[in-house]
């Protein structure tokens, strides 16, 4: 029986219930990484927010007073009574506590900076983009440009605008946090949700495509099974771990077995007497004479037929024949047990095969048969009914079946032509 094949039914239930999943992990993992990384980017903004508010603020309290320009070629930037320019302490102090990168710009060009240039000065002197001119110097609002280029490096970056007592913008604070680092960080928050989504993916597309070749495996039994009773091996078997299923395919197995059964009763089965039909008991003999012939041990067959049974129909009626052949019947079934195989093997005529007998206990087992049927009274109306039956006795000492019937036969024969109710050996 070829069983676990795997056909349409496995890989339709395996996409059915893989697919799905594979693109529902692919959704959060898109989704939560996607959440995760305007989380980050918020969060930054924030950040850079609040310390160009606290460098603003810094540079008020340590520096009370106005910006301005003061010089006549070389500009120098005052705060109030303080010269700014040159001046980094205060933003390389900052730049070491807090990572990020920052710029003064008075209007819009660069005065104090941190941010170096590809020749590893300071950019100071350059101008501000002109999208941060027109965004934060011209509007007087603050604003926050996820990844621009400041000197080809990307850069989170948040201006917000300096205004003078009397509230005129005068320049503009840059902070700034490289791009790559905040990737990175999104990078290794994300990765704990990636690894967990492809860790459930694995996990549930492993338990369904086992639980898909069990399903089909399964199913390829059934299939074999039924393919075998059809072909008309009615002997055919169910593996038990098929049987042993819990869910519907087991009922299926359940009826297949049953249905068997069923045929193997209809087809192997005397509908009148439950004995083994004819079809059967030759099927039987064949496999005794076949074991016999391979083991060497002893059998013997007898067929046996109702004397003058003819006048039981006609005396008492038909069915009053067949109560008879049902009690035959039972009799030869109740002796046989354990002693061998009995079958109707037509009208009121019977085959006895005892296996692993020898020819005189075969004939003692016959003998009491032959008693209990003498003294048996099969009960119709008030009428109490008796038969004899006539049998002839052979042993299994050949291979050919038809032989070993045709000398059965003979020997019921010459029974019946010599006064019946008796054995021919
Ligand atoms: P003998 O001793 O020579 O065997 O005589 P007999 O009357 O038994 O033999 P015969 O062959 O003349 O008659 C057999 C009868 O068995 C004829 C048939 O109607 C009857 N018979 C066969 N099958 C059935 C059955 O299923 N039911 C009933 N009631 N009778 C059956
Ligand atoms: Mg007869
Ligand atoms: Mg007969």
């Amino acid at each position: 029986m070829k069983t676990g094949g795997k056909g349409k039914i496995a890989y339709a239930l395996q996409a059915i219930n893989i697919l799905p999943l594979l693109l529902f992990g692919i959704l959060i993992m898109l989704l939560g990484t996607h959440w995760f990384t305007q989380c980050m980017y918020t969060e930054v903004e924030t950040e850079l927010s609040n310390v160009t508010s606290s460098l603003s603020v810094m540079l008020d309290t340590l520096y009370p007073g106005d910006y301005k320009l003061v010089g006549d070629n070389a500009y120098q930037l005052y705060k109030g009574e303080h010269n700014l320019t040159n001046d980094y302490c205060l933003i390389d102090r900052l730049k070491e506590e807090t990572g990020f990168d920052f710029t003064l710009f008075y209007q819009d060009t660069r005065v104090l900076t941190t941010l170096t240039g590809n020749s590893g000065g300071r950019i100071v002197g350059s101008g501000a983009p002109s999208v941060v001119i027109e965004n934060v110097l011209q509007t007087g609002q603050p604003h926050f440009y996820p990844k621009a280029i400041i000197y080809n490096s990307s850069y989170f970056s948040y201006y917000t605008p300096l205004f003078n007592s009397d509230g005129t913008i005068i320049g503009m604070i840059f902070a700034g946090r490289p791009t790559d680092e905040v990737d990175a960080a999104v990078r290794k928050a994300v990765q704990p949700l990636v690894l967990v989504d492809i860790i459930i993916i694995v996990f549930v597309s492993a338990f369904t495509f086992l639980y898909t070749r069990r399903f089909v495996s399964s199913l390829m039994q059934i299939h074999g099974f039924l393919k075998e009773v059809s072909a008309g091996n009615l002997s055919a078997s169910l593996p038990s771990s098929v049987l042993g299923r819990s869910d519907e395919l087991g009922e299926i197995a359940h009826s297949a077995l049953n249905m068997q059964h069923s045929l193997h009763t209809l087809v192997e089965q005397d509908a009148l007497t439950s004995l083994a039909n004819r079809r059967s008991g030759d099927k039987k003999l064949r496999e005794v004479v076949r074991s016999s012939a391979d083991n060497g041990k002893d059998f013997c067959i007898a067929i046996g037929d109702i004397d003058f049974f003819k006048k039981v129909n006609d005396t008492y009626g038909h069915e009053c024949g067949d109560l008879v052949l049902k009690n035959v019947a039972y009799k030869l079934r109740s002796h046989m047990h354990g002693n061998g195989t009995a079958a109707r093997w037509g009208g009121e005529e019977f085959l006895l095969i005892f296996e692993g007998k020898n020819e005189e206990e075969s004939l003692r087992i016959l003998e009491s048969i032959m008693d209990d049927i003498r003294s048996m009274e099969s009960e119709y109306d008030e009428h109490k009914v008796k038969v004899t039956m006539t049998f002839g006795l052979t042993h299994g000492n050949t291979e050919d079946v038809t032989t070993l019937l045709r000398s059965a036969d003979e020997k019921l024969y010459e029974g019946k032509t010599t006064g019946r109710n008796r054995i021919i050996q």
